[in-house]
């Protein structure tokens, strides 16, 4: 993030800087227009479940209208500001999520024009008046990419149970079997009886 380079090259004036994500539906054309949004921090603390978010969300993606129904695919990305389920570390984990969104006035029956391909991958969502808000699927799809166990590394080794050390900087003294008082009453006997 913040390399240009990174970014994809759109022909010409294409590309359109948005800000916001409220568009009238008389602005939005019949051909597809691309556009790039910043998402600001701010948007996302009236959520219902609080999303982690370390910063602004970029997305990039295009948008056009058919008679009443638009059509939204964008590509968000961003980081999570995490905790590690195993090691209770602070860590900062990069994230992408497709948005496919239908939008239909609201008026119209709920999900009847979703065809049967898209079904599942296609959110369809309501706009009231004349201004479609492509807020909610986006934040829809960052909130599904927040992982349910987050893993600083995928294969963090987790604290001592017993002395709370960090298994990823160093083994303790727990972590050594022979240290283990059950363990060296059965080394005892073993070695009673070969003795
Ligand atoms: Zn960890
Ligand atoms: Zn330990």
């Amino acid at each position: 993030m913040g390399d240009p380079k990174s970014k994809p090259e759109k022909s010409g004036n294409l590309l359109h800087r948005s800000k916001g994500l409220r568009l009238e539906l008389s602005g939005i054309q019949e051909e597809e227009t691309f556009h790039e949004w910043v998402v600001e921090l701010e948007m996302f603390r009236d959520c219902p479940e609080p999303i982690p978010l370390k910063g602004a969300v970029k997305a990039e993606g295009s948008i056009y209208k058919s008679g009443t129904t638009v059509y939204f695919t964008a590509q968000a990305q961003g980081a999570f500001d995490l905790v590690c389920s195993r090691c209770a570390r602070d860590f900062e984990a990069p994230f992408k999520a497709a948005v496919n969104a239908i939008f239909l006035p609201r008026k119209e029956e709920p999900g009847a024009p979703v065809s049967e391909e898209d079904a599942g991958e296609v959110e369809t969502a309501y706009y009231d008046g004349e201004t479609v808000d492509l807020f909610l699927p986006l934040r829809d799809q960052v909130t599904l990419a927040e992982p349910m166990r987050p893993l600083c590394m995928e294969d963090c080794k987790g604290l001592c149970p017993r002395c709370g050390a960090d298994w990823n900087e160093a083994a303790c003294d727990c972590s050594d079997t022979s240290g283990d008082p059950r363990f060296a009453e059965l080394k005892k006997l073993f070695n009673t009886k070969e003795g």
